[in-house]
């Protein structure tokens, strides 16, 4: 997912809630930034501020959709008024969202758009018996749905993103809660063991004893 956002407390945030949902992250603040991010990332969206420094946000999408890359966008704009106007461009902006917003809110207009665009609608990810559906954020034990908390599924999401690999609380930590988290080492085993809990004999969380924690199905 990329982010385009100047506002540095605005984009650690929103980085934030969708590192939460299991996506991986990169922020720019600028246009021209963007623009060579989208080519050189292929982000699965663009959550993507009107309000920038120099090219704005409507300029972006147009430069983006000029060179045929409709990758989904979603607007993200301080002014209610200004929401009539960016629908009307045809920019094939998929969605918008007005500041201030809550992480919920960025969360179902992220899966709305990813919903409508073909081909991103969903990643489903398998561990041994558990399965995820990242766009839906539902995990599964079998056929049973296991409910989670935001922090555990973007946890699980996370190891079962990269399974096998084993990693550090601290990378936990920074990939999962984010760099400006002030939550301590301790906050990744309280987590690890709630999720352990949910998915009982399920659980595809292994611990490799003074290292960390990896997603594995054996
Ligand atoms: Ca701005």
């Amino acid at each position: 997912m990329l982010v385009v956002e100047d506002e540095p407390a605005i984009a650690e945030l929103v980085a934030l809630y969708l590192r939460r949902d299991g996506f991986g992250v990169r922020v720019e603040s600028s246009g021209d930034a963007a623009l060579a991010a989208v080519r050189s990332l292929s982000p699965v969206a663009v959550v993507l501020d009107v309000g920038l420094p120099g090219m704005n946000g409507i300029e972006v999408c147009r430069a983006l959709r000029a060179a045929g890359d409709w990758t989904p966008v979603l607007f993200v704009t301080a002014r209610d008024d200004e929401v009539d106007r960016l629908l009307g461009l045809e920019l094939g902006a998929d969605d918008y969202i007005t500041k201030p917003f809550s992480p919920r809110e960025l969360a179902l207009r992220v899966r709305t758009v990813l919903r409508r665009s073909s081909g991103v609608v969903s990643e489903v990810l398998q561990v041994g018996s558990v399965r995820i559906d990242v766009g839906e954020r539902r995990a599964f034990a079998g056929s049973s749905e296991v409910s989670l908390t935001s922090t555990e599924f973007g946890l699980l999401a996370y190891l079962m993103k990269h399974p096998r690999q084993v990693f550090s609380r601290e990378q936990l930590l920074s990939a999962v809660w984010g760099y400006a988290s002030v939550a301590g080492t301790r906050t990744v085993d309280v987590h690890i063991a709630q999720l352990r809990a949910k998915f009982g004999a399920s659980s595809p969380i292994r611990t490799v004893r003074g290292v960390g924690y990896s997603a594995d199905a054996s």
